[in-house]
Formats: structure tokens, C-alpha cells, sequence
């Protein structure tokens, strides 16, 4: 999920789809195509895919950061980006391809429920809101496209079961755009602020643990309600640990928590 800067809109590849506007895809083991999609990819993983695929595969947040992500720093953002490692063979598979297809399709992370589709976001300056943008953007080699099931952004979003997804990436895109101007100052983009920003959105396991094992709480005070919830469920916690972001690194006011008085 990017920003889209709105004078490009034209330029950019793929076809743009509107509200009711429909692409022709379907996607299945009888096209010769079977699989090629998942196997060299650049494929970013949002927050809430680390949260779904880690689940999936019974491990915890570190083990799965350790084992599966490659974790680039890029000139365009202050944050770096998460990819999926591909394996070390000579296809660049996706680690969860088998020949029957997605190993963790249930849980497979968002861009890969929306492809082939792609989604941005645009600031619209006469509403001053964000909006969020589709194009369909199949590769050359992707045969689904000359098959006759037709679909809007909408649809092959609830078909994929995506709008969830969609959501979760969206507050992700929210929170990440405000890093696209440097917040680390003199302390730089690896300092113990961005390791802080990186734990409490991609790291659930390691979060949990530094909230309820570190004097954190009692520096800050966090309801009990919400105490609650994020002990139990790796979403409020994210969810949580955005709002920490926001409110650690750029002084935003949260009803998440407030600093303690002293
Ligand atoms: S290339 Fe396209 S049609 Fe072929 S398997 Fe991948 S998504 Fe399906
Ligand atoms: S996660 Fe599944 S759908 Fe996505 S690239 Fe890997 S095998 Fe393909």
C-alpha cells in the first residue's frame, strides 16, 4: 500500500479501477500459469500478515521475523519496509509454495489476497480526505485475466475475503506515511526509538512482553479494560502499539493510555 501522488495517477501502470468498474479474472490449477505468481517476489508483509501467518504456523512473532523477513530500509520512508524472504533456490519460491499451491492460503498476507489487484492511497485535496485507489495490474504472464469471471474492487475484495485485510493494511498505510518525513533527528534511522516503533508494530510477542514486564506501566497508565484485551489478542495489540507509536514518537494524544503522574 503506497501514497499515490495524485499528478501521476496517469502515468502509473495498471488500469485504474472505479467504483464500478470490472476486470475479467479466475484464477486456478488448469491455467499453465499454476504458481508462477509466487516465486521471486518483492512481497510486503503489513503488520497484521505478521500477526495471521505467525498464528498459522504456531511460532512467535521473533521466530517468525527471524526465519521469513528481510527487513530493507529504502530513501523514500524513515521506516523500513518488511518483505517475505523468498527461499534459497534457483526459482526464488515463496517459503509456503507447495505444488498444490499456498501452504497458508487461509492466512496468506494481503497483497496476495488482492492480487491482481493493486491498492494506494491518494490524498483528495477538494475533500481533504484519503481515499483509497485500485488498479489491475496482472503480469504478462498471468493467464487469469483472459478468463470470463468478471469482478469490481469490491467484489474480488469480499471474494478474497480482503476487506479485513484491506482495513488492517489501510490503518497500517495511516501510520506509516507520517515516517516519510524523518522523525529520528540526531539518534538516526537505527536508533532505539525506531527499534521501539519497529517492536510495537511488528513484533507482538516481543511487545507483550516489554508492556507487561518492563516499568512501562508504570510510567504510563493504560486502562484496565484495554490491560485486558491486548494481554489476550495479538490485534488490540497491534492496534495498541500503533497508537503508542503515534503517541511515543510524535506526541499524538491517544485514549489508549496517558503518562503516569508522578
Ligand atoms: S499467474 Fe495469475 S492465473 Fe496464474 S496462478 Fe498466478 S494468479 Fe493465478
Ligand atoms: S503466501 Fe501463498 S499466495 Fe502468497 S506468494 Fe506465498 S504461496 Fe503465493
Amino acid at each position: 500500500m503506497k501514497y499515490v501522488d495524485t499528478n501521476n495517477l496517469d502515468k502509473l501502470p495498471g488500469r485504474r479501477l472505479e467504483n464500478n468498474d470490472t476486470f475479467s479474472f479466475h484464477c486456478h490449477q488448469g491455467l499453465s500459469c499454476f504458481n508462477l505468481c509466487c516465486r521471486n517476489l518483492n512481497l510486503f508483509l503489513y503488520p497484521y500478515d505478521v500477526v495471521r501467518l505467525k498464528k498459522r504456523l504456531g511460532i512467535t512473532s521473533d521466530q517468525f521475523i527471524d526465519k521469513y523477513v528481510d527487513i530493507v530500509l529504502r530513501r523514500s520512508s524513515f521506516f523500513p519496509e518488511v518483505l517475505l524472504r523468498m527461499s534459497e533456490n534457483k526459482k526464488k519460491t515463496c517459503p509456503f509454495l507447495t505444488e498444490s499451491g499456498c501452504s497458508v492460503y487461509p492466512d496468506r498476507p494481503d497483497t496476495c489476497r488482492t492480487f491482481p489487484v493493486e491498492q494506494g492511497m491518494m490524498y483528495d485535496a477538494e475533500t481533504k480526505k484519503k481515499v483509497l485507489i485500485h488498479f489491475f495490474r496482472p503480469p504478462d504472464f498471468c493467464l487469469g485475466r483472459h478468463e470470463s469471471k468478471k469482478w469490481t474492487a469490491c467484489t474480488w475484495s469480499n471474494d478474497q475475503h480482503a476487506v479485513l485485510y484491506n482495513k488492517m493494511t489501510l490503518q497500517w498505510a495511516e501510520l506509516k506515511g507520517l515516517f516519510y518525513t524523518d522523525p529520528w533527528g540526531n539518534e538516526g534511522p537505527n536508533g532505539p526509538r525506531k527499534k521501539m516503533a519497529f517492536m510495537a508494530t511488528y513484533n507482538m510477542d516481543q511487545f507483550r512482553n516489554f508492556l507487561f514486564n518492563s516499568s512501562f506501566l508504570k510510567r504510563y497508565k493504560v486502562k484496565s479494560v484495554i490491560l485486558k484485551k491486548i494481554k489476550a489478542d495479538d490485534v488490540e495489540l497491534m492496534n495498541f502499539g500503533f497508537e503508542w507509536v503515534k503517541f511515543y514518537i510524535w506526541g499524538i494524544k491517544t485514549k489508549y493510555l496517558r503518562l503516569a503522574q508522578k
